[in-house]
């Protein structure tokens, strides 16, 4: 089946009018991403755009060239490689797999291509690197400011809103690696959200079982953030 007349997963690309998603289609491929894979390092030139469907994507930036720390999520409403919109090819992130699932991607060059073709394109690209800025932004303070609990409340939440689902595989290592703190903190937290039966969780297997509570629980970012752009 041509990429033009399968569902369209990623909310970029479902929001654009069908006469300019016809067009992109023709440079869509569907692949299937694994958890753990690297899509990006940073400095490095980014041959793809990928546009995720039911795949979680994390951005991660380097610390003293080793330990690392997320600073942003992308899902179905966002893509990767915005900084090919901004006239560079090298990543600033490195672009993890934190939730494996299909995406579609095109060549960087035809992306590039079709952006300056497309006023539409233009538009809806660099609204979403406004809101993308705006999570980094928040991450940043948020990782600065607020206690691991409400730190992996909310990103639990981020995840959910991005997955559309309650129920998703996420491991206390992925959690830890992604936050910049060790598995145990990260293993306390789960605890106190789990004691408060706010989440559950058992061999990577993760439950939020009580939404509005675990929103209670997270700190003020989610909502400074995610309550702008509304959950998927
Ligand atoms: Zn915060």
């Amino acid at each position: 089946m041509l990429q033009s007349q399968l569902p369209i997963a990623n909310k970029l690309l479902a929001a654009l009018p069908r006469g300019e998603y016809q067009r992109l289609a023709e440079h869509l491929e569907t692949v299937e991403l694994v958890e753990g894979e690297v899509l990006s390092e940073p400095g490095e030139a980014m041959r793809y755009v990928y546009f995720p469907g039911t795949a979680l994507l994390s951005l991660l930036t380097l610390v003293d060239g080793s330990d690392v720390f997320a600073v942003g999520l992308v899902g179905r409403e966002g893509m990767t490689s915005v900084a090919c919109a901004l006239g560079s090819q090298l990543s600033p992130f490195r672009t993890l797999v934190q939730c494996s699932g299909q995406a579609v991607r095109m060549k960087s060059k035809a992306f590039i291509k079709e952006f300056r073709d497309s006023a539409t394109l233009r538009d809806m690209v660099l609204q979403y690197v406004l809101s993308l800025t705006t999570l980094i932004a928040q991450t940043a303070a948020c990782n600065r400011y607020h206690v691991i609990e409400e730190r992996l409340a909310r990103w639990l939440l981020m995840t959910r809103d991005r997955l559309s689902s309650d129920h998703f595989h996420m491991t206390h290592e992925m959690l830890g690696y992604l936050m910049g703190v060790r598995r145990v903190g990260v293993t306390n937290a789960a605890h106190a959200l789990k004691e408060r039966n706010l989440i559950d969780y058992s061999r990577g297997a993760i439950d939020i079982v009580d939404g509005p509570g675990l929103q209670a629980a997270a700190c003020s970012c989610y909502r400074m953030v995610e309550g702008r752009h509304g959950r998927s």
